[in-house]
């Protein structure tokens, strides 16, 4: 593994399980100096900063103080990687109201105040990286519409920050994972057979697939792309 990005201070809001764990041990071994947040996986969170070196913050997503906290600890940032996100399904009209109210704060308050935060703590030539969802450009099937609300929403976010902060070299982008094997959406769970039949590549991505275009985004290499959505869905899409 190549020293790629030593020297460099990463913050992943959510990084104690699934996508954003795999997130932490790339970044942490390509060298990078790494600070995470979680919330309810103290022993999660533990364990991958035992096994990382990474340092662990616990930080509710949902609690905006708690939020801009957790980016301000991670001191003069080069790359935050928005991850923490929860998914709620189910008929809008039976859905409980205040769980909706809370994946509003989580996938979409704390995506805009973590961005701008990590715009005021960021060195110039900066990387702020959304994990939104297929679901922010279509849905396939009913239950969906709280969480593709919050997923689009973070395409705002990223088409704006890209603005606002592209004269100083940061560059702001949404990638659009289709089905990721984690506990969120398990390989073998109920839904799967259904998200493989509108694939080409009929299989749930793994966690570490994601991050490895989170680690190309934040690359030198990705100096020009700025207020994209990069989806990695087997094709689900196309
Ligand atoms: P998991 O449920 O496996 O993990 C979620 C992570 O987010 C955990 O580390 C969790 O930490 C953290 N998190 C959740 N709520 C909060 C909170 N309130 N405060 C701080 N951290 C929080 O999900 P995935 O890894 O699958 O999902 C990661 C991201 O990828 C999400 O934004 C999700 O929407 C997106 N995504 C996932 C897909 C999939 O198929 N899995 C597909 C498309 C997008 P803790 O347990 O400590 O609270």
């Amino acid at each position: 593994m190549t020293q790629e990005f030593a020297g460099k201070s990463v913050m992943v809001l959510g990084g104690s399980r699934g996508i954003g764990a795999a997130i932490v041990r790339r970044f942490a071994a390509a060298g990078a100096q790494v600070v995470f947040s979680y919330s309810a996986s103290a022993e999660a969170a533990a364990a991958i900063a035992a096994e990382t070196g990474a340092t662990a913050v616990k930080a509710d997503s949902a609690v905006r103080d708690e939020v801009v906290a957790a980016i301000a600890m991670g001191g003069t940032l080069d790359i935050v990687v928005i991850n923490a996100g929860v998914a709620i399904m189910g008929d809008p009209l039976g859905l409980d109201p205040d769980a909706v109210d809370r994946l509003i704060d989580i996938n979409i308050r704390a995506p805009y105040h973590a961005g701008v935060e990590a715009g005021r703590r960021m060195n110039d030539n900066g990387r702020i990286i959304i994990i939104g969802s297929i679901n922010g450009d279509r849905v396939s099937w009913p239950g969906a519409t709280a969480y593709a609300m919050s997923k689009s929403a973070v395409q705002g976010i990223a088409r704006g920050l890209a603005r606002d902060f592209g004269p100083r070299g940061i560059t702001v982008n949404v990638v659009q994972p289709g089905p990721v094997d984690t506990d969120m959406n398990p390989a073998n769970g109920p839904l799967a057979k259904m998200m493989h039949a509108g694939m080409a590549i009929k299989r749930h991505a793994t966690a570490d697939e994601v991050a490895s275009l989170v680690l190309y985004l934040a690359s030198p290499a990705a100096a020009m792309i700025t207020g994209t959505m990069q989806t990695i869905d087997g094709g689900a899409g196309i």
